[in-house]
């Protein structure tokens, strides 16, 4: 009889050393030692992609997305080779391999590239073998054999892309924090670690900027049904969070978790005409440039002049594309200003117990204003609201939902690293 196959992740942090690394093989052995196949998807060493971005921008400030691919895909090289090695060295046989040698297979886009297909017979020889799998995160290849990466933080989408693949039983995301917490515990140290959370919340919050696990491999797992836990690299015992579908959940609260995205632009096209086509022409030439959109406001028009602002926020990474693009609208659609800010943020607050709970977005807008935070924006969707501030009211706006929601919990989480000043 087959038997189960666990597909563990790690991530950067948990390989960061050599002997981070042991510890990872012991936790890929002890699975092992559970009566599992494994297969283990790796991240690069620590903080390798950024050093390698970084070189790469020295080199040359506009580098090609083909080579930067080339390069980027060598840090998870370098670690799943280690990871075999730590792991023969405990008497187990390991083999790692990369997306070409299995064939993880994606659309012909470098950077940010998706999964199409994965062909599993090389894995399951391997596993079949009695071998575990070390398996490189966060690249693929085309048909025509080019080398892609799926975007920054993509392994966990290869750890659920595997899994859904090979059908396994589970997918573990191991990480440095405990599980999914109803915050950042680093911004609010009561924060309580959720035992379960739905797909749909967490696809929301991860939107909505909580780190720990990739929007897309959150939604790969609703997709195919996979249940994924984010557990603790460290502390193997516990069981951490445990992420399935909201029909098997008995939700009890309204709001699960806080999350805040500092990492978005906030851009406002002034004075477009007040007629049809003008919004469609603006969206369309964002999207036709790679740069996907989150909130949207269209003001009132100004009556006088017949036009409308529109106001949206992007990805900050995609600003100056973005500023580029728009102002190439300006001459045909007689736009009068182009703004960008990235000085703000986005908090949000997730439940799938706001559905038919009316009082949740008043009760969000009033602990804000009570705190004196000025919203400048607010998008809605039926399990989220979220809420644009300034930037620098961040953690105060974190800190007053958190508790205006109820969401704290007897005990001090344990905090690993603290947050960079920059972050907040
Ligand atoms: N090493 C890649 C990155 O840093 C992929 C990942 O960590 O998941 O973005
Ligand atoms: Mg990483």
């Amino acid at each position: 009889m087959r038997k189960d196959i666990i597909v563990q992740k790690f991530g950067g942090t948990s390989v960061a050393d050599v002997e981070k690394i042991k510890n990872v093989a012991r936790a890929v052995i002890r699975e092992k030692e559970n009566g599992n196949d494994v297969v283990v998807v790796v991240s690069a060493m620590g903080h390798t992609t950024d050093y390698l971005v970084k070189m790469a921008k020295e080199l040359n400030p506009n580098p090609s997305e083909r080579e930067m691919d080339m390069l980027l895909s060598t840090g998870e090289g370098v670690s799943i080779a280690l990871l075999a090695l730590a792991i023969q060295a405990q008497g187990y046989e390991a083999e790692s391999l990369n997306a070409m040698q299995i064939g993880i297979h994606t659309e012909n886009i470098h950077m940010k590239a998706r999964i199409t297909d994965i062909d599993t017979t090389r894995l399951e020889l391997s596993l079949s073998r009695g071998k575990i799998v070390v398996v490189a995160g966060f690249q693929g290849v085309t048909e025509g054999n080019e080398i892609t990466t799926l975007g920054r933080g993509g392994s966990d989408i290869s750890a659920v892309a595997l899994a859904a693949a090979l059908k396994a039983k589970r997918c573990d995301i191991y990480t440095d924090v405990e599980g999914v917490y109803t915050t950042d515990p680093r911004i609010v140290p009561t924060a309580s670690r959720l035992d379960e959370v739905s797909y749909e919340e967490m696809l929301e919050l991860a939107q909505a900027g909580a780190n720990v696990l990739h929007p897309r491999s959150v939604e790969a797992a609703k997709v195919h049904g996979v249940p994924m836990r984010v557990r603790s690299s460290f502390k193997l015992d516990n069981l951490g969070t445990l992420i399935l579908g909201v029909d098997k959940m008995e939700i009890n609260r309204a709001v699960t978790g806080i999350a805040a995205d500092l990492s978005q632009a906030r851009i406002v096209v002034c004075g477009v005409p007040d007629k049809p086509g003008a919004a469609a022409a603006v969206f369309t030439a964002l999207a036709d440039n790679k740069i996907s959109v989150d909130m949207i406001i269209q003001s009132y028009a100004d009556k006088v002049a017949n036009t409308n602002d529109i106001a949206f926020t992007i990805s900050a990474d995609d600003t100056d594309k973005a500023l580029e693009v728009l102002n190439g609208l300006k001459a045909k659609w007689n736009i009068s200003k182009v703004e960008a800010n990235t000085d703000i943020a986005k908090v949000s607050a997730v439940g799938a117990g706001m559905i038919g709970r009316p009082g949740i977005a008043s009760k969000m807008f009033q602990a804000l204003a009570d705190a004196n935070i000025n919203i400048r924006m607010i998008a809605t969707s039926e399990i989220k609201i979220s809420c644009l501030v300034n930037k620098e009211d961040t953690k105060k706006a974190i800190r007053v939902l958190h508790d205006v929601f109820e969401l704290n919990s007897n005990e001090i989480a344990e905090v690993k690293g603290t947050l960079p000043e920059d972050e907040i």
